[in-house]
């Protein structure tokens, strides 16, 4: 099997595994409990937030354990319109291609008096410092813009982004889901204050994650009951899934170079392959862009078609986000970038990390080649496009 869906999930490393294993046989009291088993687990839950705040440059006390990037987004989101409302600001900004944690939480709000305003993201994918700039009024209470797309990759100029907002006193929130483990955090320096990541997308366990809020940044709760997280998330931390996202951000933040440049490179040939089919188009910032990010456009093909026979083959691949699949809408995000929906159909993303091999890429890159021909020669309307009867779009 040949896994090239990173982007949807990882596989756990062995040092998270490891670090899970351990806690759930020999620290699996709960932290709230007085005796020591319980103040163990206390001990290494502190532990492992004092690790992960070290990773982004924050520092312990900023740290909120989710159950995942969702929940961080939608708190982070809620918190800041909450803020704002208090003031008398509802003007909320952000893109036309955030992950839809993001886009429905600012849905409801919308519905609940909040003024969104989604900045286009060009063809490229990304937005600018200056359109953020000139996006912010008195009446805005923040500024919600993700560090990398998780279906095209284009990485986007946070560092820019950070002091804008700071500058002109407005709350800036990062998804940093698909950023965080692969490239430089550091939340200080970059003028973030708030921040979401999820475990599973840096090799460690699902149903994890972090939202770091800026000391002073007063969080509302979505979840109301005992004292954890100080007041902020209520229940029962999971400290084996905590301990576990510990182990992976650090392995994956020790090794980021070595691990972006073995990714970058492989993800460079695949592009480079697939460039080679007529009537395809790269999706996505070919230069600012996730290591481990390929996303195409095929013309005269579903991409579902392709998916479904690149599995006969043993590889796992993505059309976009795994959360829009099973729907027939095309994807929110290659609508953003312009694709017409004809081609926005014809999408296939396939998404790197370390453990990928030059092999992988040369197996895949066959696979895609063939399949691609095999569904255009099969379409009446790839045909209608090659006589001539219809134009082509790419
Ligand atoms: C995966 C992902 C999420 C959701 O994270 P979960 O932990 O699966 O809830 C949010 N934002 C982006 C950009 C993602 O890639």
């Amino acid at each position: 099997m040949i896994y090239a869906d990173n982007a949807a999930t990882t596989q756990m490393s062995k040092a998270a595994i490891s670090a899970m294993l351990n806690c759930m046989e020999e620290t699996w009291g709960n932290p709230s409990s007085l005796y020591g088993l319980g103040q163990r687990a206390k001990e290494i839950l502190e532990d492992a937030r004092e690790r992960i705040a070290a990773c982004i440059g924050a520092s312990p006390k900023e740290i909120t354990f989710t159950s995942g990037g969702s929940e961080a987004d939608n708190q982070a989101i809620r918190s800041a319109a909450l803020l704002g409302a208090q003031k008398g600001k509802r003007h909320i900004i952000s893109t036309a291609f955030e992950h839809h944690a993001v886009l429905h939480t600012l849905k409801k709000l919308e519905g609940e008096g909040f003024e969104v305003e989604l900045l286009p993201v060009g063809e490229l994918g990304t937005v600018t410092a200056q359109q953020v700039s000139e996006a912010i009024r008195e009446d805005t209470a923040l500024v919600t813009i993700m560090y990398a797309n998780n279906e095209i990759g284009s990485v986007l100029p946070i560092s820019e982004i950070g002091p804008v907002c700071r500058e002109r006193g407005v709350l800036f929130h990062t998804d940093a889901v698909q950023a965080a483990g692969h490239l430089p955090i550091d939340v200080k320096a970059q003028n973030i204050d708030m921040l979401s990541l999820s475990a599973h997308k840096f090799h460690g366990p699902k149903g994890i994650g972090v939202l770091y809020a800026r000391r002073g940044i007063s969080l509302t709760n979505l979840i109301e009951g005992g004292a954890q997280e100080r007041g902020k998330r209520a229940g029962t931390e999971n400290v084996p899934a905590i301990v576990g996202m510990a182990a992976a951000l650090e392995e994956a933040c020790a090794h980021m170079e070595e691990n972006a440049a073995k990714v970058s490179a492989l993800r460079d040939r695949l592009i480079a392959g697939l460039s080679w089919i007529p009537h395809a188009a790269l999706n996505g910032d070919p230069v600012n862009r996730l290591p481990g990010n390929v996303n195409f456009c095929f013309e005269g093909i579903e991409g579902e078609s392709l998916l479904l026979l690149l599995d006969d083959r043993g590889i796992c691949a993505s059309s976009g986000s795994a959360c829009t699949s099973g729907s027939l809408d095309p994807s929110h995000v290659l609508l953003a970038i312009g694709r017409p929906h004809e081609v926005a159909h014809g999408s296939l993303r396939l998404s790197l990390c370390g453990e990928n091999t030059e092999a992988d890429v040369e197996e895949i890159l066959r696979a895609v080649l063939e399949i691609v021909g095999y569904l255009r020669n099969m379409s009446p309307l790839w045909k209608d496009k090659v006589s001539g009867k219809k134009e082509f779009v790419l």
